[in-house]
């Protein structure tokens, strides 16, 4: 990010002072942005994640995966699901 600064304070036609602050706004901006982008984009992967590993429930008898919904028994295997 210090370095994307620089080189655009460089390249700036004005005065350095103005191109560093404007490199520091739009490099804010931009880091702002792509951050909240990454965290949506972590919390839906995440929650993809948890959904494909903790939220299907398993039978413990025959071990398949119970669909949702609120199953006393196995629809497979016919298994009590309360301990
Ligand atoms: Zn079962």
């Amino acid at each position: 990010m210090i370095v994307f600064c620089v080189v655009l304070a460089l390249v700036w036609p004005y005065d350095f002072v103005s191109g560093i602050i404007t490199a520091m706004v739009v490099g804010t901006v931009v880091v702002f942005s792509v951050d909240r982008h990454y965290r949506s984009e972590e919390f839906k992967i995440l929650g993809l994640i948890q959904q494909m590993t903790f939220q299907i429930p398993k039978c413990p008898n025959c071990g398949k995966e119970i669909p949702q919904g609120d199953f006393e028994f196995c629809p497979f295997c016919g298994n009590s699901l309360k301990t």
